[in-house]
Order: C-alpha cells, then structure tokens, then sequence
C-alpha cells in the first residue's frame, strides 16, 4: 500500500518504506512524505491512511467472520455524537472550511456556530473538561442533545474523503436503528490499531477537542510550527500504535 502526503510549498518529497507489526500481521506500507521540516498535520493524510487501512482490515475480518458493517451513506446517527480530533485534523478541518466555495462555506459556518450555541444553552461545552470518568455521561448527554455534525448533510458525510480518524474508525456492526438510540448497545468492530488514537498520544502539544469546536480551536490556539520531520512524527504515531 501506498500512503503520500502533499509537498509543503511546492518543496521536495522523499519516499520511505515501513513494515508495520501489529499482532502477528506484517503490513508493509509505502509513505511518500514532505523532505524539509513539517508540521504534523502536513502528514494528516498518511496518519488518516493508517487509520482507512485498519477500518478496511477489520472490515474484511469481520465478513470472514460473517459479520457485515451496517454503516451506510443516508444512516447519519453516528454523526450526531461527540466527535474527537486532534489539533492537527482541527487546524486540517478549519483549513477545509476556509477553502470551501460560497455559499457552503457560510452555510458551514452557520452550522457550527448554531451547533455551539445548542450546547452552550445546555451547558454541555462547560462539562467537557471534567475528569475522564464523566465524559462517558457528557457524551450522551452531547447525543441526547441532537447537535447533527456541521458536515452532515442529507444524513451523509460530505467531507467523506477527509473525515477525522474516529469517524473512520467507528464501524458500527449492530443493527443501524441501535445507532439512534443511546441506551442501546450499540455494537463496533475491534480494530488492530486506532491511528486516531496513536495520533493524540504522539501530538502531545495540543490534546483533542470536539469537532464542533475545531474552527474556535484553530482560531484561538497559535499555529502549529512546521518544526519536526516527517519520519520522526510518523515513527512516534506508528509507536503509539
Ligand atoms: S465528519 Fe462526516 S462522518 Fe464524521 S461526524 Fe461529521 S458528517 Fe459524520
């Protein structure tokens, strides 16, 4: 497989091969990245990769198993839940909007900053730093909420190719009507590996926020500085994996 994230600047790009050695598999991948200094999410599109390779992974294992993925384009219940980021699919997120032709960067805007406004009123964006041990209550309270994701539209995704990682990691196997309720068990398939969560722990400069929150984060947080090289940031997300 072949990953590759754009040159930075029109600059040079080097290629490197990887084998990656989760369990008893041996992947082998190919990274084609940017040569000079980066920031990390100069490398997003290897990392969201990694993570489009494990969801296909355990996609395939799990119809040997004959188990099939109920996720569907139209079936946007998912898409109502708190998603995590981090920093850098924040700034990538904020980036996109930016670049998205008028009037659907405004119709965009409006629909993250109507979403804020729903969680302020109910108090939710205050409880988002609590201890870990309340997150899984302020996570459903965020669903019961009904705050659609500013990119849903006709209940499909429609920024599906640059999707953050826990979007493309939750592969719901349960019936797709559990999705809508919350005190359903909802059902996911096991990954080998979650790239989304190697991510936070190897960009340890900035943590997560929601997704609702990325254009606020980019806008207040400094910008990230391209201060790294690409090989080291990749060996410390494939570390973590
Ligand atoms: S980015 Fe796409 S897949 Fe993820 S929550 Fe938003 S609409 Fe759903």
């Amino acid at each position: 497989m072949h990953l590759a994230a754009p040159p930075v600047d029109g600059g040079a790009v080097v290629t490197g091969r990887v084998t990656l050695a989760i369990g008893a598999a041996r992947i082998p991948v190919e990274m084609t990245v940017p040569a000079g200094p980066v920031a990390v999410e100069d490398v997003l599109p290897i990392v969201q990769g990694l993570s489009s390779l494990f969801a296909a992974r355990a996609t395939v294992q799990a119809e040997a198993e004959g188990r099939a993925v109920s996720c569907r384009a139209g079936c946007g219940a998912c898409c109502r839940q708190l998603v995590p980021v981090a920093a850098a699919e924040a700034r990538a997120l904020a980036r996109l909007v930016e670049a998205l032709p008028e009037p659907r960067r405004s119709e965009v805007r409006r629909r993250f900053d109507q979403g804020l406004e729903t969680l302020n009123a109910l108090g939710i964006l205050d409880r988002l730093d609590q201890d870990p041990a309340s997150r899984q209550a302020v996570g459903l309270d965020y669903f019961r909420a009904g705050v659609a994701c500013p990119f849903l539209e006709d209940e499909a995704c429609s920024i599906h190719a640059n999707r953050p990682m826990a979007c493309r990691e939750f592969l719901v196997s349960s019936p797709p009507a559990h999705c809508a309720d919350p005190s359903s068990a909802v059902e996911t398939l096991p990954l080998e590996a979650a790239p989304s969560v190697a991510l936070l722990k190897a960009d340890l400069r900035d943590g997560w926020t929601p997704l609702v929150l990325a254009l606020v984060f980019d806008a207040q947080a400094p910008p990230s500085p391209r201060d790294r090289d690409a090989a080291g940031i990749l060996k410390a997300v494939i570390g973590a994996l």
